[in-house]
């Protein structure tokens, strides 16, 4: 390896850091920082790409970009509680790269890196440059699996993450699940916009609308409003103004968006730049990724007091993938509870007073048994 140039270090690094002593080098971890997080780069992939770096400047771990990036000795403490597959994925692995655990749509995951790694990621044991892309012939295996499921409605491109793919290789994914008439929506969840916005270019855009009969969408990770710089929302822009709708998914982290304003900063930001936040996830149970965690009573309280707070289109849906690969459900605020004796419902209004709503008369039918 070549040692970075003296106009390297001057200005930004073009390179993405992928190593503690790089980060080291970059001035992003101290000498100290660096000894005590050595053997978190051995066990943990690392990548802060240039964009991200220069968001973080100074501010280190206490910067909530720098917090989500820089790898941080307390990685090395498991809990008994954490899982290497912390959302069970492995059982619902019919072939390489596919997941089907809901009957109507599956993932297929055809990179296994990322262009930065996330210390907080569900999926750290199997992302990383060691674990590998999937084949030609895995990748076809794969999509035959979707061809051979009638039910399968949707394919959710995951991974790693989808869009470090060149366009010419999108193009043909989404070439060849466009042509499976069952598949009516293909979902690409990334973080490429926001850490590596250069990546979506033209023929990047192209090959996402390349789809003629599926719906083609991006669900952007991204978990801070300063991670939505200029170049990210260009990015994004370029995204929808040629026709891709855009949602986001942000994990709640401790120390970096558990706070009711930058969450609502947050949202707001995404529904400025025309991108719809849709889910707000419950941190898994990785390894070494407690010192993230953050209690559910926490995140509930957080999303009450979203809902009197903000507009509608800046709430998404507070959820937890459930351990041992049961799915994800929503564990957002209870608004209503039922009386069972009197057949009414307390129900707290946004700005957390109760209200108590009449019972249906006897004559009105559950709608499960009208089927
Ligand atoms: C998260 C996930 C999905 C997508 O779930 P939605 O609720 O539809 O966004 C699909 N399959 C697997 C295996 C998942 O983990
Ligand atoms: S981008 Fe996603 S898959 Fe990649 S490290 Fe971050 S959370 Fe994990």
């Amino acid at each position: 390896m070549t040692r970075s140039t003296e106009t390297e270090t001057e200005s930004l690094p073009r390179h993405t850091a992928r190593s503690v002593e790089d980060l080291r080098r970059r001035g992003l971890l101290s000498e100290a920082e660096a000894v005590a997080a050595a053997r978190v780069g051995e066990r943990y992939a690392v990548a802060v790409t240039p964009e991200m770096a220069a968001l973080v400047g100074e501010g280190g771990y206490d910067d909530p970009v720098g917090r989500q990036f820089l790898p941080h000795p307390a990685e090395l403490e498991s809990r008994p509680e954490e899982m290497a597959d912390p959302i069970g994925d492995d059982p619902f692995t019919p072939v390489k790269g596919i997941t089907h655990r809901y009957p109507d749509r599956v993932l297929l995951k055809p990179v296994h890196v990322c262009p930065v790694y996330c210390r907080f990621c569900f999926r750290r044991e199997k992302v990383g440059p060691g674990g590998e892309a999937l084949t030609a012939a895995e990748l076809e295996a794969a999509l035959d699996y979707v061809r051979r499921h009638p039910g399968v409605w949707e394919v959710i491109l995951s991974g790693g993450d989808p869009m470090v793919l060149s366009p010419r290789r999108l193009r043909d994914i989404v070439g060849a699940l466009d042509a499976i008439p069952h598949v009516a929506s293909v979902r690409l969840h990334t973080r490429v916009p926001v850490v590596d916005p250069g990546r979506v270019s033209a023929a990047l855009v192209a090959a996402l609308r390349a789809a003629r009969e599926t719906a083609v969408w991006v669900v952007l990770h991204v978990n801070h409003p300063r991670e939505m710089t200029p170049e990210a929302r260009s990015a994004c822009a370029r995204l929808v103004d040629g026709g891709i709708p855009m949602l986001s998914q942000s994990v709640l982290l401790a120390g970096v968006n558990d706070d009711a304003d930058t969450l609502a900063e947050l949202f707001r930001t995404l529904v400025g730049q025309r991108i719809k936040p849709y889910y707000l996830h419950h941190p898994d149970l990785a390894r070494g990724t407690s010192h993230f965690r953050v209690t559910l009573e926490a995140g509930r309280a957080l999303l009450s007091r979203l809902r009197g707070r903000v507009s509608g289109l800046c709430q998404p849906t507070y959820v937890l993938d459930l351990p041992g690969g049961h799915g994800k459900v929503p564990v957002g605020p209870p608004y209503a509870e039922p009386d069972q004796e009197t057949g009414s419902w307390t129900i707290q209004d946004p700005w957390g007073s109760r209200h108590i709503y009449p019972p249906t008369p006897d004559s009105a039918q559950d709608p499960e048994d009208s089927r």
